[in-house]
């Protein structure tokens, strides 16, 4: 595994095995890695992508200052991690070369619906962060083939968008959500639990399952409020547990508006960590 740190590296050694014939895989993280960053890897890996992972933990999409302060970096743990995984190449940037003083723009992304609801509205400017990170990377590394996943599902949507739009030849390939024992969805910020709260953090999956099972026989509405109030119950605090459209992440507030295929977001806190988690009905 070899680890670059600056982008004229990192492009010439890309550029020599593009000549060799072989085609990049991209799995962009902020590290903390787990087993849901190492399923993204091993997906690329396995089709015989050269894969590079990249470790950046980007200031501009945290919204809140003591979140990003919080946010946890063992790299030495993932460096050693994803050699044992058999990664090709670590990127591995400072700020100066994702963000230089001059010289980098993002270009306007119309994300619609996507830029108001559910993470956008509780997280200003996330997503304008996640954009300019991104569009950053997606330049510097060209990959053939994005992996990331489902587990920010309204990520992966803005992503597809930015793909479009700014006209990138990437494939992104989007994987499920990998989860602990207790049903919680693996997460870096799973590290900042208390040993109980993760445990009854296993509840959020509980009740995803629960609105799962008795979709179809109770109004989305009461569906709803009664999700609401069980993690209530727990000592959770939801931001939000919507029913929206699988295909477009549009909200649906009952069969009758819409009735193809829907998927439940929702966002809720543990105590000081905020989770977010999904589910197709
Ligand atoms: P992050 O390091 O949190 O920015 O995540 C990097 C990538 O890993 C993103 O594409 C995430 O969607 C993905 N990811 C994070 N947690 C999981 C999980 N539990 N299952 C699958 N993918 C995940």
């Amino acid at each position: 595994m070899i680890l670059f740190k600056t982008i004229a590296a990192l492009r010439s050694h890309l550029e020599r095995q593009r000549k060799k014939g072989r085609t990049i895989g991209f799995v962009p993280t902020m590290g903390a890695l787990h087993s849901g960053h190492g399923s993204l890897i091993s997906h690329s890996l396995e089709q015989g992508h050269f894969t590079v992972v990249s470790i950046y933990v980007n200031p501009t999409q945290f919204n809140d200052p003591a979140d990003l302060e919080k946010y946890p970096r063992p790299v030495s743990a993932d460096l050693e991690l994803l050699s044992r995984m058999g990664c090709d190449l670590v990127f591995l940037p400072g700020d100066s070369e994702i963000y230089p003083v001059e010289g980098v723009t993002t270009p306007e992304i119309d994300l619609q619906h996507l830029g108001e609801s559910l993470e956008a509205a509780f997280r200003p400017g996330h997503f304008e962060g996640v954009l300019q990170v991104m569009h950053r990377l997606l330049d510097i590394v060209q990959p053939d083939f994005l992996f990331m996943g489902q587990k920010d599902l309204q990520q992966l949507a803005v992503i597809r968008q930015l793909i479009l739009e700014a006209a990138f030849t990437t494939r992104l390939v989007g994987l499920p959500i990998v989860r602990e024992e207790n049903g919680l969805a693996r997460s870096s910020r799973n590290e900042r639990l208390s040993v109980s709260e993760r445990e009854r953090a296993g509840l959020i999956y509980k009740i995803l399952r629960d609105t799962h099972k008795e979709f179809g026989k109770r109004s989305l509405s009461q569906l709803k409020a009664s999700a609401l109030q069980s993690l209530e119950q727990a000592g959770f605090r939801p931001e939000y547990f919507e029913f929206v459209r699988s295909d477009n992440l549009q909200l649906v507030h009952s069969r009758e508006e819409y009735d193809g295929p829907i998927t439940i977001v929702t966002a809720v806190w543990v105590g000081d960590v905020r989770l977010i988690d999904n589910m197709e009905m």
